[in-house]
C-alpha cells in the first residue's frame, strides 16, 4: 500500500492546484515528504485526460506548456477533466536532471513502479496505480534533454490491438507536430507511454528539440499541440486553424538499425545535419582521440535509410553512447490497415507527397 497521499479531489468542478506527497525521511528531514505539483481543471461532462510533464528533469517544453495551462485555461471552457503533472519526476526536474538525484532512476525506466520501493518508483506506482484509472487519454511530454537534440514531434506508441493503435495514431497526428514519428523504444516495457497503453488510454508522447536548452521553436509547437489534442478528444472546442502540411511525414525508429553507437571513447564529429536525408552504408561521422594524435579517428555508418531525426549534443563520448538516431518512413501498408480514412488521416493516403520524401528543414 502506497504512503502516497493528495489534497486533490478528483471528482470536483473548476480548477484545484495541489501536491502529491510521497513520504520521504533522509537524513535532513525525519518525518517530511517529497511534494509532486498536480492540478485538476474540471467541467461538466467529458473525457478526462492526463497530460505530464518532467518524467526526464531536463525537458523543459513540457513542463512550461503545462504550467502555462494550469495558471491560464478557463475551466469553462472543458468539456471534461484535465490532470496535468507538470514536473511529475519533480527531485529530477528541480535538479535539471534526467534521472532522479534521491535514487538514481529514470522514472521512465521504472513503470509500473512499486508502491514500497524507492521515490522514483513510488511516483510510478502512483501514476500507475491512482492516476491511471482516472484517464481516456495520456500525453507524456518529452524533449530529447540534454545529451540530445531532436527534430519536434509527436510520438506514436505502439498498442498490439489495432483500434488502440488507431487511436494512438490520431491523437498523435492530432498534435499537428512537424513530425509525427511511431517509437517502440526497441520493445521497453517499463516506460510510462508503454503502462499507459496496457492500462488501454489512448497515449502519445512528444519529443521538442532538446540539447538541455528551451527552444523557442519547439515550445510554439508544444503550446499548439497540447490544445489540438485537447481538442482532437473533445475536451476543448477546435482551434479553427488549419493543421501543418508537413504533419503528415509519418516516421518510425526502425529498430537497433537507427541507432548509431559510439565504437570507442573520444569526440564525435557528425557529417550531417538534423533533417538530413541519409542511406544504409553512409558515413555517420567520426570519432576523435585527442589525446592521441598518431591515431587516426575511428569512422561511424548508418545502418538504415531515412532522416537524422536526433545528434547527440555534447562531444565527449564514450563507447556505447547514442550519437545519431535514425528514422525512416513508416510503412504505408501498415497505415492503411490500421486506420480508418477520417479527415484526419486521410491525405496519408493520397498520391500527394504525403508520404514522399518531403522531409523538413534542419531545425
Ligand atoms: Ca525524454
Amino acid at each position: 500500500m502506497s504512503t502516497a497521499r493528495t489534497n486533490i479531489d478528483f471528482e470536483r468542478s473548476g480548477r484545484q492546484l495541489g501536491f502529491i506527497d510521497i513520504a520521504h525521511s533522509p537524513h535532513e528531514d525525519a518525518w517530511g515528504a517529497t511534494r509532486i505539483p498536480i492540478a485538476v481543471i474540471s467541467n461538466g461532462k467529458g473525457p478526462t485526460a492526463i497530460l505530464q510533464g518532467g518524467n526526464h528533469g531536463d525537458e523543459y517544453e513540457g513542463p512550461i506548456t503545462l504550467g502555462e495551462l494550469i495558471r491560464e485555461l478557463d475551466p469553462g471552457l472543458v468539456s471534461g477533466r484535465l490532470i496535468i503533472l507538470p514536473a511529475i519526476n519533480t527531485p529530477a526536474v528541480l535538479a535539471g536532471r534526467r534521472t532522479s538525484p534521491v535514487d538514481g532512476l529514470n522514472l521512465n525506466r521504472t513503470f509500473p513502479g512499486d508502491p514500497k520501493g524507492t521515490i522514483t518508483q513510488q511516483i510510478a506506482a502512483y501514476v500507475t496505480d491512482v492516476i491511471f484509472p482516472l484517464g481516456d487519454a495520456y500525453i507524456d511530454l518529452h524533449s530529447g534533454g540534454s545529451s540530445l537534440n531532436i527534430l519536434p514531434s509527436a510520438i506514436i506508441e505502439p498498442a498490439p490491438d489495432p483500434l488502440h493503435h488507431k487511436r494512438n495514431m490520431e491523437a498523435a497526428l492530432a498534435f499537428d507536430a512537424p513530425l509525427t514519428v511511431v517509437i517502440d523504444n526497441l520493445g521497453e516495457p517499463r516506460t510510462s507511454t508503454a503502462a499507459a497503453v496496457r492500462a488501454g488510454l489512448t497515449t502519445l508522447g512528444t519529443e521538442m528539440a532538446g540539447s538541455g536548452t528551451v527552444s523557442i521553436d519547439a515550445l510554439g509547437i508544444c503550446r499548439r499541440g497540447v490544445r489540438n489534442v485537447l481538442a482532437h478528444l473533445g475536451i476543448l472546442a477546435p482551434t479553427g486553424k488549419p493543421p501543418l502540411a508537413e504533419a503528415r511525414n509519418l516516421l518510425r525508429i526502425p529498430g537497433r538499425d537507427g541507432f548509431v553507437l559510439a565504437t570507442t571513447d573520444g569526440v564525435f564529429e557528425p557529417f550531417h545535419a538534423l533533417g538530413a536525408e541519409v542511406h544504409a552504408g553512409d558515413a555517420a561521422g567520426r570519432i576523435h582521440n585527442l589525446g592521441d594524435p598518431s591515431r587516426g579517428p575511428e569512422m561511424l555508418h548508418y545502418a538504415a535509410d531515412g532522416i537524422v531525426y536526433g545528434r547527440r549534443q555534447p562531444g565527449r563520448v564514450v563507447a556505447g553512447n547514442c550519437c545519431v538516431t535514425v528514422a525512416a518512413l513508416y510503412d504505408e501498408t501498415i497505415q492503411v490497415a490500421t486506420l480508418a480514412p477520417t479527415s484526419l488521416t486521410r491525405s496519408l493516403f493520397s498520391p500527394s507527397p504525403a508520404c514522399g520524401r518531403r522531409w523538413p528543414k534542419a531545425g
